[in-house]
């Protein structure tokens, strides 16, 4: 148990705002707030209550501001610990004044993440929880929120935990028929038993590992280039996905000069457009930023929307475009569909016809988009890991269980396979911020009860 009392503004400094929270945490959390506040002595108030009242200069008697106090004692709490929130008005001045009086009273000023750190020293969150609240904060899109909140939630923990339980009993039958070969009551290991065992748990990580990917894709966004010659609507299709007026649409190529970047959200799918300035170059994309340039834009993009002129027929711009991204997650739209068409489509692969014009087939683009991403196959209540460390530490732990599967196969000594399970065992753990070693020995006994 930590015991020195914490306090930190918990709301933003950035501006004026209508309330601001003070947060108090430790063990003289509400003896400290006691000695400020002017109401109902705090110390006999139940926990889990609001208590109105003022805040006042213990040494003046000043009075500072009228507010609510929140009282959370221990370990009913986000920290375990006792915990004060002042609801205060959300002047900067006044709430910083607050904040002094506390520490003036006895507190000391929390660091960053402080308080998260004591919950998840405390046992009141894992590591990975504790990663989901800055998730949270940061979240962009319904999804990302979402997935963090789902973290937050303890699913990210069970799937985890479920993984490690069965990793876990593996190695405690491998330890068993090691340690006790002569106990007749335990089944003897061998590989036709243990390799369809680690089949089964590298299949689900393999299934985690490719939904992650969706994860993360719903958490960050899709990088997304608009790419076609000039005139061919890029900027047309970049407003209509964008709705709203944004970049400027002309007749004359290269009017158009300001870059817009722009987010649009498809399905819970955030597309992050990026090079917009290309789209509205005087010449051929690839002739005017250069061949290079536009493939390493080309690579960059996680998906490609290439638009074509179906008024036109096919120059060589389009060509070489068509070929730079052929083996990209592209969709090519054939634009202009009102006006009469020229493009001869035999040799393109498959297409969605749109006009920017008479605002056709916006929603077959957003369908194909979902389509190729995968979103449209997620359940609503499937939980992805969507936070980059925690996908890197999976994918070690897939590699160690694939190591074991593979030593396993050529005949290794089971003590051998034995090291890349616990690795892999290891891994999972550092998910969710377990120190390993120790627990590894705690859970192996409470497995087997040995000594009966
Ligand atoms: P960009 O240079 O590729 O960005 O093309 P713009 O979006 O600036 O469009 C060039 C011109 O084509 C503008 O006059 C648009 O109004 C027109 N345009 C764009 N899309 C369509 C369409 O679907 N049908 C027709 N008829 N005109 C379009």
């Amino acid at each position: 148990m930590i015991s020195d009392t914490i306090a930190a503004i918990a709301t933003s400094t950035a501006g004026p705002g209508a309330i601001s929270i003070i947060r108090v945490s430790g063990g003289e959390a509400v003896d400290i707030v006691n000695k400020i506040f002017n109401g109902k002595n705090l110390r006999t108030q139940a926990s889990h209550t609001i208590q109105y009242g003022w805040i006042k200069c213990p040494e003046t008697g000043v009075i500072i501001d009228e507010v609510l106090v929140m009282l959370m004692r221990g370990p009913r709490s986000f920290t375990t610990e006792d915990v004060v929130e002042i609801n205060c008005h959300g002047g900067a001045f006044v709430t910083k004044r607050i904040l002094e009086l506390i520490l003036i009273c006895g507190a000391r000023h929390a660091y960053a993440g402080e308080f998260s750190k004591r919950a998840f020293l405390n046992g009141r969150i894992d590591l990975s929880e504790a990663e989901a609240i800055m998730d949270i904060i940061e979240a962009q899109s319904d999804y990302a929120l979402k997935l963090a909140a789902n973290s937050l939630d303890g699913k990210v923990t069970k799937l985890i935990t479920g993984l490690r339980e069965k990793i876990l009993d593996i190695i405690a039958h491998i330890e068993v028929n090691i340690d006790y070969p002569e106990y007749d009551d335990v089944e003897e290991i061998t590989n036709d038993i243990l390799l369809p065992k680690l089949i089964v748990v590298r299949h689900s990580m393999a299934q985690l590992l490719h939904a992650s990917k969706t994860g993360q894709l719903l958490k960050n966004g899709v990088k997304t280039a608009i790419i076609g010659r000039p005139n061919v609507g890029k900027s047309s299709l970049l407003n209509q996905l964008i709705r709203e007026k944004k970049a400027i649409v002309t007749d004359i190529a290269g009017t158009t000069r300001d870059t817009v970047e722009g987010f649009v959200n498809i399905g819970g799918l955030t597309l992050n457009l990026i090079d917009t300035a290309g789209i509205r170059k005087t010449d051929s994309i690839v002739e005017s930023i250069g061949v290079e340039k536009s493939k390493k834009l080309i690579d960059e993009a996680e998906l490609i929307l290439l638009v074509l002129d179906s008024s036109e027929i096919l120059t060589s711009g389009d060509i070489e475009l068509l070929e730079l991204t052929e083996n990209k997650n592209r969709i090519i739209l054939l634009n202009k569909s009102d006006l009469p068409q020229k493009i001869n489509t035999t040799n393109l692969p498959s297409y969605i016809l749109t006009s920017m014009i008479e605002e056709s087939g916006i929603i077959q683009l957003e369908n194909e988009i979902k389509l190729l991403f995968e979103i449209n196959n997620m359940k609503s209540d499937e939980t992805f890991i969507s936070n980059t460390r925690h996908i890197a530490k999976l994918n070690q732990s897939m590699t160690a269980i694939c190591n074991a599967t593979n030593q396993l196969q050529i005949g290794m000594p089971i003590d051998m396979v034995e090291i890349d399970l616990k690795n892999s065992w290891v891994f999972l753990g550092e998910i969710l911020g377990e120190d390993t070693s120790d627990s590894l020995i705690d859970e192996l006994f409470t497995k087997f009860c040995l000594g009966k």
